[in-house]
């Protein structure tokens, strides 16, 4: 098979191993065989984000958009409001879900890739302390690259006694997140951005106190009620509907691959990725103190004869794949650096880039 290098922010260029783990016998999913697998994914997940103790794993079947719509639907009471902090196009999706749902929603709105005003958040939940039950944020805010601060605002909650939900669909498993330190209620992620498994599983990590209290809520939900599939999970070792069965065997296989160090491997593969693209007259759009070292952003050079799409076939005719930009009004690509990449893949990428932009003079 031939490998392909992807440098999109999901899904993600995997490994070998990842892919093969996806060949297995067939086996139905009531069997306990699978029961444990299924069992040993929900707890090993816990173990990325230090949340043994406390929290628990509801997997859903389907893609992060979809465990973010079943948090959302899930556990923000009748009466209640939701803030959500908007720097990206992933917190605008948390607000049309909400809009789709009839779900209250207090936005604080900012351009995308600005930083958040931590002291504009705290100024709105005691504007709405009565009012705002939960405060969503996206923690990497994929459209831009830029890295939101969750130990900060998990302090705020703890402050102001608002439960928290983020969008860690392209951060965990990458970033470092310690649950016990830096309490979040509900943790989404899905299976295919940094813990290299295919697409297909969405996954919640969720306080289980703050689950609990939302037993007896009239949910906007079936599908996707956080809390009957938490509790059919938990009681039955199973997933309460069809599961990607083969997608679950590549995600065991790429957990047991995880390590602590995919962090600082994701710095290094940024920087080497920069410094070659800063030579090759790309810049990039958020300011390093607020980047994520895991998405760049870049302007489209204001070169004659340079497109996106041109470069972007380019490459593809030598297994590269890139990624168009997200901001209104602003010419960005996106190259992400995630995923089982190599050194040599970005060196590789930059040789590639460097002959296309020769090409264009
Ligand atoms: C990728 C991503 C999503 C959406 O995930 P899908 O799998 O495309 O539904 C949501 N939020 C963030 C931060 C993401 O990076």
């Amino acid at each position: 098979m031939n490998r392909n290098i992807l440098l999109t922010p999901g899904p993600v260029t995997t490994s070998k191993t990842v892919k093969s783990a996806l060949v297995v016998p067939d086996i139905c999913p009531r069997e306990k065989e699978f029961g444990d697998l299924f069992e040993s994914v929900r707890t090993d997940l816990l173990k990325i984000v230090s949340g043994e103790e406390d929290y628990t794993t509801v997997l859903f079947a389907c893609s992060g958009t979809g465990a973010v719509e079943a948090v959302l639907t899930s556990v923000i009471p009748k009466s209640k409001a939701v803030l959500i902090i908007n720097n990206g196009a992933y917190g605008l999706r948390m607000q049309q879900i909400c809009d789709a749902f009839e779900i209250e929603h207090i936005d604080y709105n900012l351009d995308w890739g600005s930083p958040i005003s931590l002291e504009k958040v705290e100024n709105i939940l005691e504007k709405n302390l009565n009012k705002i039950s939960h405060l969503a944020f996206v923690h990497h805010e994929t459209t831009v690259g830029i890295l939101n601060p969750l130990e900060a605002i998990s302090k705020i909650g703890e402050k102001y006694k608002v439960e928290i939900i983020a969008d860690a669909i392209s951060s965990f498993a990458g970033v470092p997140i310690n649950l016990k330190k830096d309490p979040i209620h509900y943790l989404i992620s899905s299976s295919n951005k940094c813990l290299h498994g295919m697409a297909g599983i969405g996954l919640v990590i969720c306080q289980t106190k703050a689950l609990e209290k939302t037993k007896d809520y009239k949910v906007l939900n079936f599908y996707f009620n956080l809390y009957s599939n938490y509790v059919f999970q938990e009681k039955k070792k199973q997933h309460q509907f069809t599961p990607p069965v083969q997608i679950i065997y590549a995600l065991r296989t790429a957990i047991d691959e995880y390590t602590t160090e995919r962090y600082a491997h994701y710095k290094t593969l940024y920087q080497v990725m920069l410094e070659g693209m800063k030579e090759l007259g790309f810049l990039p759009l958020v300011a390093p103190e607020h980047h994520s070292k895991m998405i760049t952003a870049f302007f489209e050079p204001d070169l004659k004869g340079f497109g996106f799409e041109k470069m972007h076939d380019f490459l593809l005719e030598h297994g590269i794949t890139i990624y168009p930009g997200k901001v209104d009004q602003k010419n960005t690509f996106r190259i992400a650096n995630i995923g089982e990449l190599t050194l040599e893949d970005i060196h590789f990428f930059l040789e590639k880039t460097r002959n296309y932009m020769h090409s264009i003079k």
